[in-house]
């Protein structure tokens, strides 16, 4: 397994220490920021596999710095731990809503803090193998990892919304959505997504699919189903 990169957002040299030197004798390389600002520039800089970071920080705190990581597409999954002091409750609910993924509280152990670093990254793994797992479907191969769809082994080209579209309807066989749960379920980044629009994509899609296309059906005054037999 190739080494896990570390980004420790602290302000206190102490308790930097304690972490750099907990985590890296345990085989993982850590990098430090000394404050919110520079630990979100580093964040972006270093592409971190799990951010440690502290809520109580100089200048922007550390609910800022988590608000900012969650809204930079280039950090927006990147697991965060956050670290803070056992009373500040609040803020670990706020952290946490804004998509932090755990927390520890100090004064912590050295082996809870490592575990609880380990179950994060095993979590965030098993999370992105199964956003990449191949969806098998009536002939249908939609490879998320790849973006790729082969229909009867030939590749079929669709836009990116197409995909997601097709991405989201093909992974829940059998279930009906409105337009309005399709459009908020698939971010198109290509199109902008409005339940009509919905319908007009269908509609390229269903033509791009050829005879396969008869697997997304409308369901009359609701919206769109994906085949399950
Ligand atoms: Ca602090």
């Amino acid at each position: 397994m190739a080494t896990k990169k570390i980004l420790i957002i602290e302000d206190e040299e102490d308790v930097q220490e304690l972490l750099r030197y907990n985590l890296c004798r345990e085989g993982f390389e850590c990098e430090i920021a000394g404050d919110g600002d520079l630990g979100v520039a580093k964040a972006l800089s270093i592409s971190p596999d799990l951010i440690l970071l502290d809520l109580m920080l100089p200048e922007i705190d550390g609910l800022e710095v988590c608000r900012k990581l969650r809204n930079n597409g280039q950090t927006d999954t990147v697991p965060i731990i956050m670290v803070t002091a056992k009373s500040d409750e609040s803020d670990i609910v706020a952290g946490l809503e804004l998509g932090a993924d755990d927390y520890i509280t100090k004064p912590f152990s050295p082996k809870v803090l490592v575990a609880r670093v380990r179950a994060v990254l095993r979590r965030k793994k098993k999370e992105k193998a199964k956003q990449d797992e191949i969806i098998r479907i009536h002939g249908i191969e939609i490879d998320p990892g790849r973006h790729k769809v082969k229909i009867a082994g030939e590749t079929v080209n669709l836009t990116s919304s197409e995909f997601s579209l097709l991405r989201f309807l093909a992974s829940r066989p059998g279930w009906v959505f409105t337009r309005y749960q399709i459009v908020d379920a698939i971010h198109g980044n290509d199109y902008p997504v409005t339940d009509r629009s919905i319908d007009v994509q269908i509609v390229g899609l269903r033509k791009k699919m050829g005879d396969t296309g008869s697997c997304i059906e409308t369901v009359r005054g609701i919206g769109y189903r994906f085949k399950e037999y």
